[in-house]
């Protein structure tokens, strides 16, 4: 319908049903998640083609993205289409096995690789940035964030407290974009939690998404809230208004039983964490009017508020940085012990990885959420002996609003991924799911990402920058018949701190789509295994040993 319109911003939306308008459901799934990506009900700034994470775009401009969808619709099955940042650039003749499209994203030279020439590159109409499923076409709306806190609260609940959070406290802050998933993400895991904001439009904005339950009055009230529910054993988040500078360091003063402490208020930029004695109604205009005096600020204050995380700490306390840099600025503003808990991803994510674990999801092309539902059940059918897969698929099921196409996120390892998705092509094969399924992950998975911030902070063998990785992962994904594959840089972090890759495979119901899935869920997830192997992780070395990867500096 697109083809009639004129080259400019238009409301987006894939196609429903099981009728295909491309010549083949691998073109037609890429065709439906480009248009998915940029869905209203998806993408944060649709019209300026932004799907998520500040500028992160599926399409370089709507022309780009009139002749995307022109050439998937009439893209052949041995036909590959090439997208360079954003635009479509080549057709090529391959074969079957080959990927339809493969898309390379954002990539600069290394010495080039930094925020200032990227802009100035994009000023030319050159590149554009994809961010991590922006440009790769599998975002798939906040169900992502949710299920990531989700699963770090559940390894927490592994690691220290017998597998789930009932009976325990956690004290957090920030309830924004990304933070606002904490509550909902402890609370089904069993736990109680307080979460400190100094909005009080942050807290009643998640009370009206139900993702947080109450509101306390005070911090004493939230407190005596919180013991109550602990000792019910009963599941309850709290909000309460207050300066997380001020409030962490007197909850451990008053000796709060707290199990658990960390937080997501905005701390990566000092400009947006408000300091100590500032009135929150006068937080943007002091920070734009003498950003340097807030800075400083802001960062002493974020040093007695780590001082306090790090006092509950030595009380015995479960303490984690949530990816938001708060360490780094309490170190300097010369707190000596920001760094004595560690970050979220070595702390909880990497032994995850270690078994090939990380965030597998698909999307239902027909567009109908019985078709999430179908999955959902086999999923439970599959893995009856995993409890937190089990509570997330319910509880998702009940409370994930679908965004766009329904679609559903779990984290799954080696040796599982490939069984759910064999699964789900024979449920195509047999009418049980009206139409194919598009099968894909984030790009933060187990060997696709090198991010020496996030995603390899703290690599047992210091190879954290070492990108080579995410190369050999999108390799492998072509070699194993991915319908598209990609290559991008700078997601998640910025410019020149990332490089990693995404593969979206499709279920068409096909015994040849079925060989496709086996190869690539059992592969993709195989070299996050590998990786980890070689970093020198035990436990990567027993998935290894035990289910069958062959790492050749380990044998002989
Ligand atoms: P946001 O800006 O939407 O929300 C931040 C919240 O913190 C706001 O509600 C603000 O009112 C509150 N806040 C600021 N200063 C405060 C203070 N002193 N006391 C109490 N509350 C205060 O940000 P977001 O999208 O929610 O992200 C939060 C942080 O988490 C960011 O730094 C982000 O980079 C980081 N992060 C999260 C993940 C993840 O997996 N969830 C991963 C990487 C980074």
């Amino acid at each position: 319908a697109d083809l009639s319109e004129p080259s400019g911003p238009r409301t987006v939306r894939a196609p429903r049903g099981s009728g295909l308008t491309a010549r083949g459901w691998q073109q037609e799934a890429a065709l439906r998640m480009l248009r998915n990506n940029l869905d209203p009900e998806v993408a944060e700034h649709p019209e300026k083609l932004v799907v998520y994470g500040g500028t992160g775009k599926a399409a370089r401009d709507w022309r780009s993205f009139d002749a995307m969808v022109r050439t998937l619709t009439t893209l052949g099955p041995d036909e590959t289409m090439l997208v360079q940042s954003g635009r479509p650039v080549g057709v090529l003749t391959t074969h079957e096995w080959a990927p339809r499209v493969l898309i390379a994203n954002s990539n600069l030279v290394g010495d080039w690789a930094n925020w200032e020439e990227f802009r100035r590159l994009e000023a030319l109409g050159l590149t554009m940035y994809g961010q991590m499923t922006a440009g790769s076409w599998i975002y798939i709306g906040t169900q992502g964030i949710l299920q990531g806190t989700y699963e770090t609260f559940a390894a927490v609940a592994a690691k220290r407290f017998g597998g789930s959070l009932a009976g325990t406290i956690t004290l957090t802050a920030g309830l924004g974009g990304m933070g606002g998933a904490q509550p909902l993400a402890v609370t089904m895991n069993g736990g109680v939690v307080i979460c400190v904001d100094c909005d009080p439009r942050a807290i009643e904005r998640r009370i009206g998404h139900r993702y947080l339950d109450v509101r306390a009055e005070s911090l004493d009230h939230a407190l005596r809230l919180a013991t109550e529910a602990r000792d019910a054993r009963r599941p309850l988040s709290i909000g309460v208004l207050g300066n997380a500078a001020d409030a962490v360091p007197r909850l451990l003063a008053m000796g709060a039983p707290v199990d658990i402490v960390t937080d997501q208020t905005s701390a990566h930029d000092p400009l947006a964490y408000l300091p100590l004695g500032v009135d929150f109604a006068d937080m943007a205009s002091y920070a734009a009017e003498k950003p340097a005096d807030f800075t400083a600020r802001a960062r002493e204050s974020m040093a007695r508020h780590v001082e306090a995380m790090v006092g509950f700490q030595d009380a015995g306390a479960e303490v984690f940085d949530y990816g938001n840099s708060i360490r780094g600025e309490a170190q300097l503003a010369g707190y000596d012990r920001a760094f004595a808990f560690p970050g979220f991803v070595p702390a909880y994510i990497r032994p995850l990885f270690c078994e090939g674990r990380g965030p597998f999801r698909w999307a239902a092309l027909s567009g109908d959420p019985a078709d999430i539902a179908a999955t959902d059940r086999a999923v439970l059918d599959l893995f009856p002996e995993n409890e937190s897969l089990a509570r997330w698929i319910r509880m998702a099921g009940e409370r994930v609003h679908f965004q766009g196409l329904p679609a559903r996120i779990c984290w799954l390892g080696y040796g599982e991924r490939d069984r759910a998705g064999e699964r789900f092509n024979d449920m195509v094969a047999s009418g049980e799911i009206s139409a194919p399924l598009a099968i894909g992950r984030d790009h933060l998975d187990c060997g696709s990402v090198a991010s020496p911030y996030r995603e390899t902070e703290a690599m047992l063998d210091g190879s954290d920058a070492i990108a080579d990785w995410p190369l050999l992962n999108a390799m492998v994904n072509v070699a194993s018949g991915a319908s598209w594959v990609s290559i991008h840089h700078g997601g998640g972090v910025g410019m020149g701190r990332s490089i990693h890759a995404g593969q979206v495979t499709v279920a068409d119901g096909t015994p040849l789509a079925g060989e496709k899935i086996r190869r690539v869920l059992t592969n993709d997830p195989g070299t996050g295994v590998i990786r980890h192997v070689d970093a020198g992780y035990e436990r990567a070395e027993e998935v290894a040993a035990e289910r069958g990867v062959r790492v050749p500096m380990r044998e002989g």
